[in-house]
């Protein structure tokens, strides 16, 4: 009598849903589970227990530019993976632009089974840097490898970090990496977007023109690349952490 073997589906831990890293040699879970299961590409996805609360639903649009802001993001929801590039959302903080970049990326995962992930620039940057084995080099690529091979990356706080020669360096590498392979990109940035040659007009121009752009922190050639791989959604609006809870909270 002839025995059938099964073969496992997933070559890379025969489908017992742990694999041994081969750099660290530490046990880790498959990422073929985050195939089947949303909860564990939830959890994979890092998302900041102060936003997981964070969906479409419950963005409370106060201002014509919200509105707009939040049409974007339902748009684009719904036509992903058939989508033209990324999100750049750009704003005055409170606004909601993790709000709606954590939601896209919370549906995504849940309806589309995409896989994604949550990062703020600082953090990233932070840990890149920690993670620098001089001898073996790899840990970094440890940190780096799902931020430029996951479907859908948010990248929260572009240009938050002194835009040093090295932070350049490495903004300009996941940017490019992610834009070649046609990955979705989110990004969030508190900082405006315009030239930086100080030509605004009008009663905030002297203002404007004492405040950095975005431009002025990650350089005009990043920039010009956000352009080509993002639509850009500018939000204004007051802070929601200090009107809208504080007057709900008054009101109560
Ligand atoms: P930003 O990223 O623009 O600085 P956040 O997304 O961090 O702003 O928003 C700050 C807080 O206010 C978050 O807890 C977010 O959930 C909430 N928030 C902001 N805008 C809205 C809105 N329109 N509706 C509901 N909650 C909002």
């Amino acid at each position: 009598m002839q025995v059938e073997r099964n073969h496992p589906s997933c070559p890379d831990c025969n489908d017992t849903g742990w694999r041994l890293d081969a750099v660290t040699s530490a046990v880790r879970r498959c990422d073929c589970t985050l195939e089947k299961d949303v909860g564990a590409r939830l959890r994979y996805a890092r998302i900041p227990v102060r936003y997981q609360h964070c969906s479409l639903e419950n963005y409370h649009p106060q201002h014509d530019s919200q509105f707009a802001a939040k049409g974007f993001a339902e748009k684009f929801v719904d036509q992903f993976p058939q989508v033209d590039g990324g999100l750049l959302f750009v704003g005055s903080a409170g606004v909601g632009k993790t709000h709606l970049s954590v939601a896209i990326l919370k549906a995504l995962v849940e309806r589309k089974a995409a896989h994604g992930l949550f990062y703020d620039f600082r953090d990233l940057l932070r840990e890149i840097q920690h993670s620098w084995n001089p001898v073996s080099q790899s840990s970094e690529i440890e940190v780096l490898r799902p931020v430029l091979e996951i479907d859908v990356l948010v990248l929260d706080e572009l240009g938050a970090n002194k835009p040093t020669t090295w932070v350049q360096d490495t903004m300009t590498h996941i940017i490019n990496s992610r834009y070649n392979e046609k990955k979705v990109t989110i990004f969030t940035s508190n900082f405006p977007d315009r030239e930086s040659d100080g030509s605004s007009r009008g009663p905030d121009a002297a203002l404007m023109r004492r405040e950095e752009s975005l431009t002025d922190r990650v350089g005009a050639r990043l920039r010009s690349r956000l352009y080509e791989m993002c639509t850009l959604v500018e939000i204004v609006g007051e802070d929601f952490r200090k009107t809208v809870r504080q007057s709900s909270f008054r009101f109560k």
